[in-house]
């Protein structure tokens, strides 16, 4: 193996502990703990694993958890009740739907049903936009990253990867991940092609990447011999079997910089979505 690791576990944890201090100080000055609702419909055994794992690093980082479990035959129109319900609730600061949603739901209405300044989880329209017009930590009423790709642009920049001027391709454009990564790596300067299930000669154009972020939900889907040597890889998918969408044994062969399956882009998410429910609370209560 040729490539450096990018590994987010630790740096994860540097994060989840500032925003431990962050939680810890709120509680000290205004007596208020900061409180990160989650939403689970249906019983997806690995949806509930997420949440869980959500909801123990919440604790880890003083953050109150409200824990919403619905029916897989839950209604579109319970299921934004109940979010509603949850962003007009004071004592909640940030609100995740865990995703997929079942068939029947309106999965972007519930979204939507989320009130901005809690979507801690960068899923709706107005966090989507603040994305798009780099707007999102500069004020208090900035819109929040989308957890994933908030992490990916925080790896990338403990790792110091050049982004001004790097051709950056993103395999895969859903609105919470492969387009919104695109958008915040053009705002960082670099040149950004999308690709995904139409586009014709995807390795060709792989080839001509400097960084490559996969999310196509496909294990092993980016081959080593698509990649440009020296590259820098980012693998944001997460299979079954703890398997990337990059084929991580030949693309380690050849790029610079590859993150691993798990431990690379996983824990920066959550960390990520953590730091956005303090930032959160702190707008909310100051
Ligand atoms: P998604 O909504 O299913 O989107 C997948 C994207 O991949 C689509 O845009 C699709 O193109 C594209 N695609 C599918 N087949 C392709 C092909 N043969 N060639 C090129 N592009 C193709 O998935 P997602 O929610 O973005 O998730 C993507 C991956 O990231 C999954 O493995 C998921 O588990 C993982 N993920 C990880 C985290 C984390 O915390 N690490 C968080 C969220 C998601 P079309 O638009 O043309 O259909």
């Amino acid at each position: 193996m040729t490539a450096d690791l990018m590994i987010g576990t630790d740096l994860a944890a540097e994060m989840v502990a500032k925003t431990a201090e962050r939680a810890h100080a709120l509680q000290e000055q205004y007596g208020v703990q900061p409180c990160l609702a989650t939403v689970l419909v249906g019983d997806d055994p690995a949806s509930a694993t997420y949440v869980r794992m959500k909801q123990n690093r919440s604790k880890k980082a003083g953050i109150a958890s409200r824990s919403v479990v619905l029916p897989a035959t839950t209604t579109p129109a319970e299921l934004v009740a109940e979010i509603t319900k949850l962003s007009g609730d004071p004592a909640v600061h940030g609100i995740l739907l865990q995703h997929p949603v079942p068939a029947q739901i309106d999965e972007r209405a519930a979204f939507e049903a989320i009130d901005p300044a809690k979507d801690v989880d960068g899923v709706t329209m107005r966090s989507f936009a603040a994305m798009a017009f780099n707007d999102t930590k500069d004020t208090k009423d900035s819109g929040f990253r989308s957890a994933t790709p908030g992490g990916i642009m925080r790896l990338l920049a403990a790792y110091d990867v050049p982004l001004e001027g790097a051709h950056a391709v993103v395999i895969g454009r859903s609105p919470i991940l492969g387009k919104p990564v695109g958008m915040l790596l053009l705002a960082s300067n670099a040149t950004v092609t999308y690709t995904h299930s139409r586009t014709t000669d995807l390795p060709a154009i792989v080839r001509t990447a400097d960084i490559v972020v996969a999310a196509v939900g496909r294990p092993n889907f980016v081959q080593g011999d698509w990649l440009k040597p020296g590259a820098v890889v980012v693998d944001a998918g997460y299979n079954e079997g703890n398997v990337g969408d990059v084929d991580f044994a030949a693309a380690a062969e050849v790029a610079s910089l590859i993150t691993p399956v798990p431990g690379g882009v996983g824990p920066m998410t959550i960390a990520l979505l953590l730091e956005q429910a303090v930032d959160a609370a702190e707008a909310q209560t100051s």
